[in-house]
């Protein structure tokens, strides 16, 4: 239950813990894999899909990242990267799976893809063309850091048909930026984006993080000013995590760098970001991403955590099929390995719970900043809209939902603690067996 206070942004909960909102699932056993995956990859996809592909490179290492797998070193280990990639695609190039229903939208993640050579960028996103069915409309994002993205890369990836690029800036300000192990000055920052820009030939969209050691509120607001200032096609503001298991961790607890701001400051910078970008006319298209016209349409960060199919490609990748959730093998020799053997790389795969769709539909609702119990009713069972009560009437009570006819929009501090309430949500699912 939340707590009813007069501050629901800071106080509404116990301060933030890490959460990734989902639902138990069960193992497929290694003896059951290959005939699981055989039904699964035999049939046509039901539902709409995007494809993951996963670069796992960085030149260097951010101090706060988990994502990290593997210094990118040489032109050959992109080369290798590149064949390795094309080769897993091919792997179910004649499968239905693959090749039968259009694919939505396609993100290259990691990593750092910006890393690879503009040959293999170039190679990459054609293998994508010619072995994804990719829908007329279909988003296909490169991701990546402008530390080192020059001008024969971003034209490699233009030319091989990317059409929004994620970048991750993570905040302009040069002292936190490298503090934290970016290289790039604001300056030089400013200077990439305004040249990929300029080619005028994709959705140039940021990631901001608030919550970095050295970052204040005026420098949270002067992340958020120079955003707007660009003409930047889309903004994601995310809250730092400060991970146990990450550098930045021991750096802070050895004191070779302060703690960053605090809880209420963060709550803070949250609220300055939705007023700041409502105020500018921004639209809001999920909890974090804002977009400045309609030219940024966040598809893949949306599909991602509703009831979509996930092809996923590249060492460390996860991707879902039917609600069958499986996982690449992380390391990079592995994969190669794999696929040189003609086996596509799968790690592991879970079974999906009994409510996997349920609680995918709960999470799609709250990534678009509502709930509505009655509408899950209707589509899964009538004892939902009884179900939630509790909850819905907990929440109003406590300023974290607003009642709006038949559903209830999160307020700024719900905003705040999404996904904490989502995964409370996908608890009393579990706990009251419904
Ligand atoms: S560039 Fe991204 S993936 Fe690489 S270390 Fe930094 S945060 Fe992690």
């Amino acid at each position: 239950m939340a707590r009813v206070t007069d501050n629901p942004i800071t106080d509404a909960f116990p301060e933030s813990i890490d959460i990734h909102p989902g639902l138990d699932a069960s193992p497929v056993l290694p003896t059951e894999l290959p005939s699981v995956l055989n039904r699964l990859t035999e049939q046509p996809r039901k539902r709409r899909t995007v494809a993951y592909i996963n670069v796992p490179y960085c030149e260097t290492r951010c101090l706060y990242c988990l994502f990290y797998i593997k210094p990118y070193r040489t032109k050959e280990e992109s080369a290798a990267y590149a064949d390795t990639l094309i080769k897993e695609m091919q792997l179910w190039a004649d499968k239905p799976v693959q090749n039968k229903e259009p694919v939505h939208a396609v993100y290259f993640g990691g990593g750092t893809p910006t890393a690879l050579e503009a040959s293999d960028i170039r190679r990459v996103l054609e293998a994508v063309r010619k072995y994804l069915p990719l829908a007329n409309d279909c988003e296909i994002t490169y991701e990546g850091r402008l530390s080192g993205f020059g001008d024969d890369k971003m034209e490699a990836a233009i030319e091989g048909g990317a059409n929004r690029f994620s970048l991750g800036v993570q905040t302009f300000d040069t002292k936190v930026r490298q503090a934290v192990g970016r290289r790039s000055s604001k300056e030089e920052l400013i200077q990439r984006l305004t040249r990929l820009m300029s080619y005028s030939q994709a959705a140039v969209v940021i990631d901001l993080i608030y919550g970095f050691p050295y970052q204040t509120l005026e420098t949270w607001l002067e992340d958020l000013q120079i955003s707007k200032d660009l003409g930047l096609d889309g903004v994601d503001c995310y809250q730092l995590r400060v991970f146990e298991r990450s550098p930045l961790h021991k750096y802070i607890a050895n004191g070779k760098l302060p703690a960053g701001p605090d809880h209420a400051m963060r709550a803070r910078m949250f609220r300055e970001a939705v007023f700041q970008m409502r105020e500018a006319g921004w639209s809001r298209l999920s909890i974090s991403h804002w977009a400045s016209n309609t030219r940024e349409r966040n598809f893949y960060n949306y599909y991602a955590k509703t009831r979509t199919d996930c092809l996923a490609y590249g060492p460390g990748a996860g991707g879902v099929i039917d609600g069958f959730s499986y996982m690449q093998h992380r390391a990079p020799d592995a994969w190669i390995k794999s696929v040189e053997e003609g086996v596509k790389p799968i790690a592991m795969m879970m079974r999906p719970s009994k409510n996997w769709e349920l609680g995918r539909a709960v999470a799609e609702q709250m990534e678009l900043n509502y709930f509505n119990p009655s509408a899950l009713a209707k589509e899964f069972s009538p004892q939902l809209s009884k179900a939630f009560e509790p909850i819905t009437e907990n929440w109003t009570e406590a300023g974290l939902l607003l009642p709006f006819s038949e559903r209830y929009e999160l307020t700024v501090a719900g905003q705040f603690w999404q996904g904490r309430m989502t995964q409370h949500i996908l608890n009393h699912i579990k706990n009251t067996n419904l």
